[in-house]
């Protein structure tokens, strides 16, 4: 592998990390997998050529799809994570004491496996959680079959393109909404709308079939280039995205989690939409 690992995911922007050090590269049974070292990002993966997570940023993906959700509903005790192998996710989720249980299902084991060994920070010794049950299974045939029920549904897949493709499906939806209890809510990692525009558009005009209520929400993470990236919301309880900020605070102040980007302030701002985004979800 030459200096840099080039990130090919848009046909007319290539971005490019230059490898320090590499760590792993290699086929896994479903995606090609490098960890590698970068001085701006730390440790880093990329699976396929499309960057995933890196140890200096993971932090505010995950704040975001996991806080927010749990704080505006207030009383979330199951969660389901689909995706998610560097185990960012569980590690965020179980931060809070009041949830019981967090199932997580991965496509690839050597994600989890490999991010455990290389990239130990982002799950934090959260496989080892009583709390936690790692499933290896697709994402698809799992929600197809479940009948648990979880109080939020957590997507955190790769983009649509290879194994991931089939968890931005109209039909993929429909059954994460049979998983979830009355007024639970979906969150999904959408992409950047400025270069994954039509990405962001089908999702939510499929979560507005199947839901009461839906939108997306906003964060900006550096890994991830072309401006803020969107995270889907669907739930069919509207109240949830207007919970107050004196409601968030309460919550906050009574569960509090350790957080480097997600406050109550940014969890209620996050919501407000540019006119270039808002207009890709009329
Ligand atoms: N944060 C990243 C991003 O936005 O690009 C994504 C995180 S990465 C942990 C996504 C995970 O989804 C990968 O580990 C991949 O193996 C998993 N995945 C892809 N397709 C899947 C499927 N059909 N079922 C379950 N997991 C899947």
């Amino acid at each position: 592998m030459s200096g840099w690992v080039e990130e090919t995911l848009h046909e007319d922007l290539h971005v490019k990390l230059k490898i320090d050090r590499v760590l792993f590269d290699s086929q896994t049974e479903h995606q090609h997998l490098v960890i590698f070292e970068n001085e701006t990002f730390g440790r880093a993966m990329a699976l396929d050529g499309v960057m995933q997570t890196t140890e200096k940023d993971e932090f505010i993906y995950h704040e975001m799809l996991t806080h927010l959700p749990i704080y505006a509903h207030g009383s979330v005790r199951k969660v389901l994570i689909i995706g998610g192998g560097d185990g960012g996710m569980l590690e965020e989720a179980l931060k809070h004491p009041s949830i019981e249980k967090v199932t997580m299902v991965e496509i690839d084991r050597s994600v989890v496996d490999l991010c455990t060994t290389y990239l130990p920070s982002i799950s934090n010794g959260a496989f080892d959680d009583p709390r936690a049950d790692l499933v290896i299974a697709d994402g698809r045939d799992f929600v197809a079959n479940c009948e648990d029920r979880y109080d939020l549904v957590i997507i955190d897949s790769t983009d649509p393109i290879g194994p991931g493709a089939v968890l931005f499906t109209e039909s993929f939806y429909r059954d994460c909404r049979c998983c979830l209890t009355e007024g639970g809510i979906l969150v999904t990692q959408n992409g950047v709308p400025f270069v994954q525009a039509e990405e962001l558009t089908s999702s939510v005009s499929f979560f507005r079939a199947l839901f009461k209520d839906a939108t997306c929400y906003l964060a900006t993470i550096p890994t991830y280039v072309g401006g803020p990236m969107a995270f889907g919301w669907a739930t069919d309880n509207a109240e949830l995205r207007m919970t107050a900020l004196a409601e968030l605070r309460a919550r906050f102040d009574a569960e509090p989690v350790e957080s480097r980007y997600y406050t109550p302030e940014v969890h209620q701002g996050a919501f407000a939409l540019p006119p270039y985004v808002s207009e890709l979800i009329r």
